[in-house]
């Protein structure tokens, strides 16, 4: 059963069922869209966990990305048994159940890429796969009925910076053996050739390392672990201390470290509190920000706004990663701010300093022709990623394969004689505000929407309760409206139409206070519109005297 990432890039979920067994594969968040206002995280709705029969008899978590883990402590509660994951990958998920006030006692179970658990019917095989951080996993199902393989987040990366390489034998393997249905990671499908190596970075970082003056100033999402550990061998090399600037980073390169899955060679790292004190040809900064986010560390560093990190005119800054569609704006503005500081800005369109943990299509056809499913569904990814990665696979496998495109919801039902499509369930997202404070429901978002787009105005209005008649003037409190401040035959006209309603309501409306307000508010919003084309939250209050 598909459940996210099916029509959109994040909150990656599917659920595998056997029997009375149900596991979930992967509980990821996706993070909101630009109209999505004071919304932090957006998860997928598994509400039906809560209403059938079935319980979640593991969770397997096939490596450390938000996109993969972030839901993890909101669907908690549904969770009967373990969580299955490599040993990084349970590093970073533990200080989210921290956060959440959530203890896992003996519930996070390790496991190594080869290893395999058995879960009721199930038996659960990791596969070690390569992508933009180490300890990822691909995941074998094993059933009576079939294997059912989910490639998780990949590509094909021949020279891994850890040196632990993707297991394209176990695929192989898999695959003369007999695989019923692929799920396969369809992200960099629109991209021709293969991704390459992390590696291929290096030639373009060594450049900068030997020709800046100044401070190096790399940001990265901190999960990036691969293209972090490349850039502190760098600094090593070329004589440079590492400051880790930003919350993000100092978490993850500290449990990252602690695990052994990133190598900081003694004596290199310093504070951020120390970087003023070191000639700037000494240092390099590895922050967060990369995608313009205001709160992040390099915002601030840009703005001359950070206790410790100032960018001078020497000094290089390197955006080392992708532009997540919609950030594109904020991070125009903060390389204008960089540049203001006199610093050099360098991106993806100047030199190789990023490349997709992702597999290009030559990658994913690569993986297909190992595999040779009988069934192949496309996953991660919006619509129409998922539809071209079914041509794309069609083209490859033989006519024994049949690609089968699924949406949240879909389910996919086997048995020993052939594949049906099972009946749908309700899905949808749940939007979660202040990452633990709640859930913001339709009617929360619609009332941002509608402040952000048109304002809001306050309506103070004193009622003679005894007349039923207006006392004094309104007083009209707008903020954010168009045309503020109101004219003033627009108060006039208010004040006329609230007498209107007075007049037109019976003694009974008028000690009904809920609905003088109502009435109020809708003549008003009614009034505004015709005169101004705006729609503004229209707030009465009355007060009765
Ligand atoms: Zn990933
Ligand atoms: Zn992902």
């Amino acid at each position: 059963m598909a459940l996210g990432g099916l029509g959109e890039f994040g909150m990656n979920t599917m659920s595998v069922s056997c029997d009375d067994t149900t596991i979930l594969v992967d509980a990821g968040v996706m993070f909101p869209g630009l109209d999505q206002f004071g919304v932090d995280l957006v998860i997928p709705d598994l509400s039906h966990f809560r209403t059938s029969e079935r319980r979640l008899s593991c969770l397997v978590l096939t490596h450390g990305h938000e996109d993969h883990i972030g839901g993890v402590p909101y669907v908690w509660d549904l969770l009967e048994g373990p969580v299955y994951g490599t040993n990084l990958t349970l590093g970073l998920l533990r200080p989210k159940l921290e956060e959440h006030g959530i203890d896992p006692a003996d519930r996070l179970q390790r496991v190594s890429p080869g290893d395999t658990v058995r879960v009721g019917p199930l038996k659960i095989e990791f596969l070690r796969v390569t992508h933009s951080m180490p300890d990822c996993a691909a995941v074998a199902i094993h059933s009576a009925v079939g294997t059912i393989l989910h490639t998780g987040d990949y590509k094909i990366d021949r020279t891994p910076p850890d040196g632990e390489s993707m297991d394209l034998d176990r695929f192989a393997e898999l695959g003369e053996a007999g695989v019923l249905a692929m799920f396969g990671d369809s992200t960099n499908i629109e991209r021709q050739g293969f991704t390459g190596s992390e590696r291929a970075v290096l030639p373009a970082f060594e450049e900068i390392f030997a020709n800046t003056a100044g401070k190096i100033v790399v940001t990265t999402f901190a999960s990036s672990l691969h293209r972090l550990q490349l850039l502190i061998d760098l600094a090593a090399r070329f004589q440079r201390k590492v400051a880790f600037v930003g919350r993000g980073m100092k978490r993850n390169t500290a449990i990252a470290a602690d695990l052994g899955c990133l190598r900081i060679p003694f004596g290199i790292e310093i504070r951020d509190s120390e970087v003023a004190d070191r000639p700037a040809n000494q240092v390099l900064c590895l922050v967060t920000g990369s995608q313009g986010e205001t709160l992040a560390a390099l915002s601030r560093i840009a703005v001359n706004h950070h206790r410790h990190v100032k960018l001078e005119p020497h000094d290089v800054v390197v955006f080392s990663a992708r532009a997540i569609p919609g950030n594109q704006r904020a991070i125009d503005r903060l390389m204008d701010h960089v540049a203001h500081c006199g610093a050099t800005v360098v991106h993806e369109d100047d030199k190789l300093i990023h490349v997709s943990g992702h597999g290009s299509a030559d990658d994913l056809r690569l993986m297909l022709s190992l595999v040779r499913p009988r069934y192949f569904v496309p996953i991660h990814g919006e619509y129409r990623y998922l539809a071209r990665h079914a041509r794309v696979a069609a083209d490859v496998v033989n006519s024994e394969t049949s690609v089968f495109l699924m949406e949240n919801g879909d389910r996919l039902c086997f048995d020993a004689d052939g594949v049906w499509r099972g009946e749908t369930v309700s899905t949808g997202r749940v939007l979660i505000d202040g990452t633990r404070t709640g859930e913001v429901t339709d009617d929360v978002l619609r009332d941002r929407r509608g402040l952000a787009r048109n304002g809001v105005i306050v309506l103070v209005v004193r009622i003679d309760r005894q007349a039923g008649v207006l006392i004094g003037e309104p007083t009209v409190i707008t903020r954010g409206f168009v045309g503020d401040p109101l004219t003033v035959a627009m108060r006039d006209e208010i004040r006329d139409r609230v007498n209107g309603v007075l007049r037109s309501s019976s003694p009974e409306e008028h000690t009904e206070q809920g609905m003088i307000q109502e009435r109020i508010r809708v003549e008003i919003q009614r009034v505004l519109r015709k005169q101004t084309g705006r729609c503004p939250l229209v707030i009465p209050v009355v007060m009765e005297i």
